[in-house]
């Protein structure tokens, strides 16, 4: 057959394929489906993805341009990495080339063709005995420990590449000190798919599983070759970890790949070392903290099959691999799954799709289960495994409530909460205290007319950052200076409003004199480096009170913190969003998890003026999953989801009027089980200037979810305001 026209995936933010001529020049062969292609498009050159081919065209050739060329270098989309992109691109209701676009590492976005170069890895060299090498290493290590125990790792595990070792902890000074004293050397790494051997498994380093922990893992084997979902519920130490290291075991052994998702890039390296040590095996990495040409490395090894397991946060579900057999999605509650601009997937619900078209199983761990996965594994359509025994060492602390509503406070503080924190401290243990509102205070105002410094783009108070002397919007990161008088009434007594971790920092400072006070969120973590320094100063006990946001209730586990406190959790029992509750128990459990070992239990103490609120005392009284099945009742009797399904509709646009009158322009169609809500200002009414408003689709079905938004979204080119807002839509939106 002769390809004469080809269909192509552009990033622009269109729902649709666009049709090139293929010119007689090139043969049939050389257009692969997949394959990256440079065609004209207003007056641009931009790289496509090829998605069909035909021989026919009803369009008029006259209308149609020629591709420029195809870009010949073999990094094309395999056909089961395309066919799940497209499906997300349906299930998304996304531009199918911007999801392309976003799941093509950057160097093969680009027209000028990368120079491609596999990565080089570190090995040992073999060591004479009496050598003089032999002795520089007995030296090092007595010497310099970092530097002996970055030998050791590359000694039982060659092939390391930096980024690995940079994720590890090690230095770049470290690594060259071994490679000057010839203990270590880089080779080219070999373009070969990994082949499972007799020492790719660490025997030594498996654990003896208890009777839970092997169910699951016969389970999740058993469905080796087929699709099936399980999730693994069981508060941290309970050995979900364990259960995944041997789940894997019989994938490898197949010589399959295994895709590891951890919510963030500060959990890949605990992941790392763990499933180094018990797999000689390669491993890529997937996050953030890796550059372009290191991102495209991970991309190639796995598309290859070098790699035999990829660990990564949120987009290394995108990764091509040649031969995946197991999905693994650590800690799946995790909102930082879902990402929350242009095309707004959630990592965890794709992978089980992914799993789904591949035939191979998936596991989701968690000790909070989001509500939609826990109905799931409750109704049956996932294998649900409970972990209620604990292995490990480390111990699950108490929640208990403060009830503020009659107690004097002292700068957010209860007499009852600095009490415990001063036995705390006397112990000489450690104290948290959670606070989830960065800067110094979350507003300024005058003394004399009340007047606040608002943010003008957004008609929200400016955010006070003492320590940089600026006004910063947490909305649009926009910035002021303070002002020195009140622009309203000229009086000079501007005082801070409230209280932020920087704030909290100086008072607790002030209060607790006698001990060393540590602030860690994200404006004191900003430096590379600086948030492991930090964690490292509060394990050797450098500080006794430890000052943080959200950031601190995330995978770091502090065995002398004996106490945490959470300052504030009533926004949470009474919000808008409907998912508040469920995230506030999710964030107190997590935290309740990070404290203390099985000699030193910990408590946590939360201060609410609330005490009697029925989520809030079942939460304390009867744990996560008890709290969880009572929010399920809750959310069914209300028809949320999981019992129904959602869509939100975005609008923005410079007036406020616009985004109304579009959304309301949807409301005028009717679909059969599905019901609008809205449109209404979204929270943020107001944002960088713009005005934003929501509308949410409501469905019975899925299906019927889909049909609604698919025939609202080719309504919209007749929806008269729709030149004058910027619209999106997102499905199963986490944030309202
Ligand atoms: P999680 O991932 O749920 O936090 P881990 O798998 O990390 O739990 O296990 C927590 C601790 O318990 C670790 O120190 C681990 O070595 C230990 N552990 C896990 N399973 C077992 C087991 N079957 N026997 C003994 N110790 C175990
Ligand atoms: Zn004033
Ligand atoms: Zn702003």
């Amino acid at each position: 057959m002769q390809v004469s026209y080809i269909q192509v995936a552009i990033p622009v933010p269109m729902r649709q394929l666009f049709t090139y001529i293929v010119p007689l020049t090139i043969s049939d062969d050389e257009i692969q489906i997949g394959a990256r292609v440079i065609v004209p498009f207003s007056h641009r050159e931009v790289i496509g993805i090829i998605i069909s081919t035909s021989e026919v065209c009803d369009i008029d050739d006259k209308k149609l341009k020629a591709i420029i060329g195809l870009v010949n270098d073999n990094f094309s989309f395999p056909p089961a990495l395309l066919k799940f992109l497209l499906r997300c691109a349906d299930y998304y209701h996304h531009p199918v080339g911007d999801v392309l676009q976003l799941a093509l590492p950057v160097l093969l976005r680009q027209i000028e063709q990368p120079t491609i170069d596999l990565a080089t890895t570190w090995h040992c060299f073999v060591l004479e005995q009496d050598s003089k090498e032999k002795l520089i290493l007995e030296k090092i290590v007595k010497r310099a420990p970092k530097q002996a125990e970055l030998y050791n790792v590359i000694k039982t595990h060659p092939g390391l590449t930096w980024a690995e070792i940079r994720t590890l902890g090690y230095t770049k000074p470290q690594l060259n000190t071994l490679e000057k004293k010839k203990l270590i050397e880089e080779k080219q790494q070999k373009a070969e798919t990994f082949v499972y051997h007799q020492e790719a498994l660490a025997e030594n380093e498996k654990l003896t599983l208890t009777v839970e922990q092997a169910v699951i893992v016969s389970a999740v084997k058993a469905s080796f070759d087929q699709f099936s979902c399980h999730l693994v519920d069981g508060v941290t130490g309970s050995g979900k970890t364990e259960v995944y290291l041997q789940a894997m075991e019989k994938t490898l052994a197949a010589n399959k790949q295994v895709l590891v998702l951890v919510p963030e890039i500060g959990l890949t390296p605990q992941m790392l070392s763990r499933f180094e040590q018990r797999f000689h095996l390669p491993i890529c990495l997937h996050h953030s903290g890796l550059n372009d040409k290191e991102r495209l490395q991970t991309w190639l090894a796995a598309q290859r099959g070098t790699a035999a397991i990829i660990i990564g946060t949120r987009s290394a579900v995108f990764t091509p691999l040649h031969h995946l057999g197991l999905i693994i999605v650590d800690e799946e509650h995790d909102g930082s799954f879902k990402q929350q601009d242009s095309f707004r997937y959630h990592a965890r619900d794709i992978a089980i799709l992914r799993a789904g078209q591949l035939n191979i199983p998936i596991v989701l761990g968690s000790a909070t289960p989001s509500l939609e996965t826990l109905q799931n594994a409750l109704s049956g359509k996932y294998q649900y495994h409970q972990l209620t025994k604990r292995p490990g060492q480390s111990t699950q602390a108490k929640i208990s409530l403060i009830n503020i509503a009659q107690q004097q406070m002292e700068h957010g503080l209860s007499g009852t909460l600095k009490k415990a924190i001063e036995t705390t401290l006397k112990r000489g243990e450690q104290a948290l205290i959670f606070l989830n509102r960065r800067g110094y205070a979350p507003a300024i105002n005058c003394q004399e007319c009340h007047w606040v410094a608002d943010c003008q783009r957004c008609n929200k108070p400016y955010t006070l950052h003492q320590g940089k002397k600026l006004l910063i919007c947490h909305h649009c990161s926009s910035q002021k200076r303070i002002p020195y008088q009140c622009p309203s009434c000229g009086s000079v007594r501007i005082k801070p409003m409230g209280q932020g971790t920087e704030q909290l920092e100086e008072r607790i400072g002030e209060l607790f004199a006698d001990y060393s006070t540590v602030r860690i969120d994200r404006d004191s973590t900003r430096k590379k480096g600086e948030l492991a320094k930090l964690l490292q100063e509060v394990s050797d006990k450098k500080h006794q009170l430890l000052i943080g946001t959200q950031m601190l209730a995330k995978g770091h586990h502090f065995p002398d913190v004996t106490l945490v406190a959470v300052l504030d959790v009533d926004g949470a029992l009474f919000s808008f969003d409907f998912r508040a509750a469920e995230h506030m128990a999710q964030l107190l459990v997590q935290v309740a998890g990070r404290a203390g070992r099985e000699s030193k239990p910990g408590k946590v103490l939360v201060q609410t003026n609330f005490p009697e609120h029925p989520l809030l005392q079942d939460l304390v009284n009867n744990g996560y999953p008890h709290f969880a099945k009572y929010a399920l009742t809750e959310r069914k009797q209300a028809l949320l989801p999981p019992f129904s399904y959602q869509a939100l509709f975005r609008a923005e646009a410079n007036y406020p009027s616009y985004p109304e009158k579009f959304l309301s322009a949807l409301t005028e169609f009717t679909f059969d089980g599905c019901q609008f809500a809205g449109p209404v200002p979204a929270a943020m009414e107001k944002k960088a200037g713009k005005y934003r408003y929501h509308l949410i689709v409501q469905a019975k079905s899925r299906k019927q979810l889909h049909l609604a938004i698919y025939q609202l979204i080719n309504a919209i080119p007749q929806n008269e305001w729709q030149k004058k807002v910027r619209w999106t839509v997102d499905v199963d939106p986490l944030d309202l």
